[in-house]
């Protein structure tokens, strides 16, 4: 099976999915995350796109949002867990999160996400896109 067609067959479950996915159907559009408003998919061809406004135009996604939404990709979809962008030999590991790709913010203090504390809500690093390393230039 080629992306394309997992990517499709993705598309038709998330459109029965009981949970946010289904009030974001759009066809040939995979969801992969909900801004409270603005969502980002992904497309059969393998385009990460996002709507800015609720039934808006769709854009391409700047590359920082395309990784992010890739990460999401492979946490939501298994099967896409190939699309999850690679850390290259020349990244360093995000200071902001310590690798983890998540945070926590509490009293106005950001902190990486503690491995174990999985009932607390959490932030995705803004540092490094959720990723967990990010490339110095
Ligand atoms: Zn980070």
């Amino acid at each position: 099976m080629t992306d394309a067609q997992l990517i499709d067959r993705l598309i038709e479950q998330a459109a029965q999915a009981p949970d946010w996915r289904s009030s974001c159907a759009r066809p040939g559009h995979l969801p992969l995350f909900n801004y409270w408003g603005p969502v980002m998919y992904l497309t059969s061809a393998g385009d990460v796109i996002r709507d800015d406004e609720e039934g808006g135009q769709l854009r391409l996604a700047d590359p920082d949002e395309r990784n992010f939404g890739l990460a999401r990709a492979a946490d939501l979809y298994p099967e896409l867990a190939h699309l999850r962008p690679r850390r290259p030999q020349a990244a360093v590991t995000c200071d902001l999160c310590r690798g983890q790709g998540r945070v926590v913010v509490s009293r106005g203090k950001t902190s990486p996400w503690p491995d174990g504390y999985e009932l607390r809500s959490f932030l995705y690093c803004s540092g490094c896109n959720s990723l967990g390393w990010t490339l110095t230039d």
